[in-house]
């Protein structure tokens, strides 16, 4: 007799919880497993049957069994046995229903019967043999079920722990949030959630993110369940991770230089070639071709049929572009490296029209998207040559895909220009290159100049003068913004302890980004640069505008920071004010001492009598929640006229003067 023990630990823990009587025997009938609610019904303990034929039936019951064997054992379905006459171990009888389900693990056969107690009818045996499976995949896979809208109901352990993410936390989150917020990755998590959500399973590898922001790879099966005694669907989701593999297999590559999947040249060889003809400098294109929404091609989505897919599409650039170097560069991205015109690879698109792919003798209807980028007369590195493809390729993809386009005259100028950029500000910094001018802005109560704005300028020998707004948006996507930040607020303490020493009275303020304020140390810094001058909190002013919206996770912090700086007397002043969608969330939730009336609104206040009630209304506003009100941009004695009739507190812009340096302020001080 064969008993697997595995079965019986997998019943312990699973089946062990079901409130009515149950047991399991092999193939013959003999019993492997006998629950705990059995015992407790019937007084037999598991020892006492262990590998015995059924002793707990009457004979009537046994013939009946016998009778059905064989239908019971090849039924996929449940099979109902009423009435059913069981002994317990003291003899005594009870009448009752019994549901025998035969089931396969490892090419075993088993019987798995649950006897009907008065309470419990009708159970759905799916959903018994899914508890009976739950532990065991519990204990391979990373398990999560999804309710109907794709928000999260459980993670197991092993889940949580890869994920990083604690039981109370991802409760309640959305599918989405598990995956890198990619365009990529975002249609795969819909996807994912389109398949089940229509009754299908899915099957598939994916990259996924941890909530730290660490990817990950798995293979995952999803899979939706209907629970009919709520009639509410549910959808498991079994993972298995495959980083490692992935890590292998790319390792691999590496040694090989042949992407595993279609045979072509790697990325990895790919830097090389396409770096020893730009030694050898000659002249080529560089091409990206990627396939439109690789995942989202209905229907043919598995893995098998991809990788099809994949190898197809391969074959017919193998044809087409016959002579050039092919490569994969990544998922669906192929590139080329080729001497052909600009004319002849956008051609392929008609190509691929001409030559459609079948899977399964059907038309799988693909279009693409792809960039061309020119060395040595668009860009001269494998880095740069690569960034431009993206650039462009993402444009095509924005504007529908289905093209395969060259780099702008105009985009060819805006990246060098960018690239540039980045390299010398990186020697900017170093150099101490950048420095600071100082924008008044007069209180019009009292009619003198109170504070200035602290603005970062930066005029580089090759570049010329790059404009803040050129600047700040690059160097907040490179993280410079970071040095910036610690740069001006050196600079504004530095100014402010000076002119305080020198019994100047004037606040300055500098503008910085909310996401400066999801680095920790943000109050130790700023504390520490205070102590550094001597400069007392209450000179200086924080300057943010609400373009990075606050993220959950970093709010408390955030919103703690700055509490603590208000509390020590730094001043918060919301910039914008009115251009973002946030604005009165803001003021609501940040310690915001004055909010400053974006120049949009100012520009034309003179000429509009529906602006002029608006910024009416927001002075209004402010001064009913006691925020002070700043109107910035101001370039008329009309403007200026009007809103200090207004009620406005405090203006700034060229009507009071241009930005100026600390020389050219305490001068107009001491005109005030
Ligand atoms: P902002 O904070 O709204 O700064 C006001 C901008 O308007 C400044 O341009 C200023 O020179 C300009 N301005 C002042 N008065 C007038 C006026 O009457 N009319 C007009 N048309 N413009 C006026 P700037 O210095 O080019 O700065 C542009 C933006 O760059 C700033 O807008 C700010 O968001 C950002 N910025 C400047 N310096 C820094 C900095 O040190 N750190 C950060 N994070 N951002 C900065
Ligand atoms: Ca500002
Ligand atoms: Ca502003």
């Amino acid at each position: 007799m064969y008993l697997n023990e595995e079965l019986i630990d997998l019943s312990n823990t699973v089946l062990k919880h079901l409130p009515y009587p149950t047991f399991i025997t092999d193939i013959d009938g003999h019993i492997i497993w006998w629950s705990s609610e059995a015992e407790k019904q019937f007084g037999y303990h598991f020892d006492d049957l262990k590998g015995l034929k059924l002793p707990i039936f009457n004979e009537y019951t046994n013939g009946h069994l016998s009778a059905k064997w064989e239908t019971i054992v090849q039924n996929v379905d449940p099979v109902r046995l009423n009435p059913v006459v069981i002994y317990s171990k003291d003899r005594e009888t009870t009448k009752t229903s019994l549901i025998a389900k035969s089931f396969s693990i490892d090419d075993k056969s088993y019987v798995l019967f649950q006897i009907e107690s008065n309470t419990i009818q009708n159970q759905d045996y799916s959903f018994l043999e899914l508890q009976l499976l739950k532990k065991g995949l519990s204990d391979s896979f990373m398990v999560l079920y999804l309710d109907n809208e794709g928000l999260i109901i459980h993670a197991n352990e092993s889940f949580l722990k890869k994920s990083n993410w604690t039981p109370k936390r991802i409760l309640g989150k959305s599918f989405w949030q598990l995956f890198p917020n990619t365009p990529d990755h975002i249609s795969i998590a819909d996807e994912i959630i389109h398949t089940i959500q229509k009754g299908n399973k899915f099957q598939g590898t994916v990259e996924k993110m941890t909530k730290d922001g660490l990817n990950y790879w798995v293979n995952i099966l999803a899979i939706p369940i209907t629970d009919t005694e709520n009639n509410t669907l549910y959808y498991l989701l079994l993972e298995e991770e495959i980083t490692e593999k992935k890590l292998l297999q790319s390792r691999l590559e590496q040694i090989a230089y042949v992407d595993t999947e279609t045979g072509l040249m790697s990325r990895h060889r790919l830097e090389e070639v396409v770096t020893e003809y730009i030694e050898d400098n000659k002249h080529f294109s560089f091409v990206f071709i990627s396939i439109d929404q690789f995942y989202t091609l209905k229907d043919i989505f598995n893995d098998q049929t991809k990788s099809l897919l994949l190898i197809e599409f391969t074959k017919r650039l193998k044809i087409y572009f016959e002579d050039s170097i092919i490569a994969r560069a990544d998922g669906d991205d192929f590139a080329l490296i080729t001497p052909l015109s600009d004319w002849y690879i956008q051609g392929f698109v008609n190509f691929l029209k001409q030559n459609p792919i079948y899977l399964d003798s059907r038309v799988i209807p693909i279009t693409v998207s792809g960039a061309i980028t020119r060395f040595p007369e668009d860009q001269q590195s494998y880095l740069h040559l690569l960034k431009a493809t993206n650039s462009t390729i993402q444009k095509v993809k924005l504007e529908g895909g289905g093209m395969i386009s060259s780099l702008s005259q105009s985009d060819h100028y805006k990246l060098t220009r960018r690239i540039q950029i980045e390299k010398r500000l990186l020697v900017a910094l170093n150099h101490n290159d950048l420095h600071v001018m100082y924008l008044p802005q007069r209180d019009l109560a009292i009619g003198k100049i109170t504070a200035v704005e602290a603005l970062v300028r930066w005029e580089d020998d090759v570049l010329g003068v790059v404009p803040p707004d050129e600047l700040i948006p690059i160097a907040e996507e490179t993280g410079l913004i970071n040095d910036i930040g610690t740069f001006i607020l050196e600079k504004s303490c530095e100014q402010a302890a000076i002119w305080q020493q020198q019994g100047i009275p004037v606040k300055v303020s500098f503008n910085s980004s909310i996401r400066e304020f999801r680095d920790k140390n943000m109050v130790k810094t700023i504390r520490k640069v205070l102590k550094k001058y001597n400069c007392s909190p209450e000179l200086i002013q924080i300057e943010f505008t609400e373009k990075f919206a606050l993220e959950a996770e970093a709010e408390k912090s955030i919103i703690q920071q700055m509490q603590t700086l208000k509390e020590e007397g730094i001043v918060f002043i919301l910039d914008d004010f009115g251009t973002g969608y946030a604005s009165l969330r803001y003021l609501q939730l940040l310690p915001i001492k004055k909010l400053k009336i974006d120049k949009s609104f100012v520009s034309s206040i003179t000429q509009q009598e529906k602006l002029q009630k608006l910024v009416q209304g927001l002075i209004y506003f402010g001064q009913s929640l006691n925020v002070g009100v700043v109107a910035e941009g101001v370039e008329t004695k009309e403007q200026y006229d009007l809103l200090t009739q207004m009620g406005c507190d405090s203006v700034q812009g060229y009507y009071i003067s241009q930005p100026i340096s600390a020389k050219e302020v305490e001068m107009l001080l001491k005109l005030n």
